[in-house]
């Protein structure tokens, strides 16, 4: 293992104890944990056939258990609600109420984070952005997770005339609002 790796781990490992404090410092503002954080932002960016707890263990590493929990937490504030999906009434769909969409709006970016990204340059924060979507495909690769991308860059977003899309996955039409979220299922098209 050259310095090169040692030191991008190094760096990698501290930028996400960085984000972690900054996540409890902000959310203890509101009796909030991290997770809590992690499982609203996560709702705030899927699709509809990716906000169920199973979408939400998948995509944060989480045990059913702690996923459970959560959703009970933030049920009772009232920062989420649940629905049946309508051909599995075993499935629910979680969504977030307008008290949550609120929360977020006020705390996600922290405001930290802000103030930092203002001091890159606008060809500083570009570089950083394609160079963190490359590192974070490849670590994903790499440990053979999911990619949870966005809609439109999938192999089974299908480009329809009039500007509409399908899903060639899951046979169904998609609206440009659905292709500009993250989803479960999503495979890169190059891969
Ligand atoms: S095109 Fe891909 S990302 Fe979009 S809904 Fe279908 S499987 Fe999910």
């Amino acid at each position: 293992m050259g310095v090169k790796t040692n030191q991008l781990y190094d760096y990698t490992e501290r930028l996400s104890e960085v984000m972690r404090v900054s996540a409890r410092n902000v959310g203890a503002k509101y009796g909030l944990q991290p997770v809590q954080i992690q499982v609203l932002r996560y709702l705030s960016l899927c699709n509809r056939f990716s906000d169920t707890p199973m979408g939400i263990t998948e995509y944060l590493g989480l045990t059913k258990g702690t996923v459970s929990q959560t959703l009970k937490v933030l049920e009772k504030k009232d920062y989420i609600t649940k629905c049946a999906d309508d051909l599995d009434k075993r499935i629910a769909h979680i969504k977030l109420t307008q008290a949550g969409k609120g929360l977020l709006n006020d705390i996600v970016p922290p405001p930290g984070f802000k103030a930092a990204c203002a001091r890159l340059t606008d060809e500083q924060s570009a570089a950083l952005g394609d160079v963190l979507e490359q590192f974070l495909l490849q670590l994903l690769q790499t440990n053979s997770m999911k990619t949870f991308g966005l809609c439109y860059t999938c192999r089974y977003n299908k480009k329809q005339d009039a500007g509409n899309y399908m899903c060639a996955l899951l046979n169904i039409d998609l609206s440009l609002d659905d292709t500009q979220l993250i989803c479960r299922e999503h495979v890169l098209e190059h891969i």
